[in-house]
């Protein structure tokens, strides 16, 4: 899995590769993104299904586990927003 890098407000997208699968397989892709519920920027391990930042302290993911599944499902239209 790739380092997590500097802030970049979501510009770099990083494909994580599954290697099980031949050729190997993007599974999910890693980067910045912000945070659904308190708009704080963190590093997503899956930019299109974690969308509330994690963390060991104060993470929304933890306070609010409602939204740590379901998330793509078909109600999500805006997630091709750019700049924020
Ligand atoms: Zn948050």
């Amino acid at each position: 899995m790739p380092e997590p890098w500097a802030d970049d407000g979501g510009l770099r997208r990083e494909p994580v590769l599954d290697h099980d699968y031949a050729p190997p397989r993007v599974v999910r892709f890693v980067g910045w993104a912000r945070c659904l519920r308190c708009r704080r920027p963190f590093f997503s391990e899956d930019v299109v299904r974690l969308r509330m930042c994690t963390g060991a302290v104060g993470g929304c993911r933890e306070s609010d586990e409602r939204f740590a599944d379901g998330l793509t499902g078909g109600n999500y239209s805006g997630d091709r927003r750019a700049g924020g």
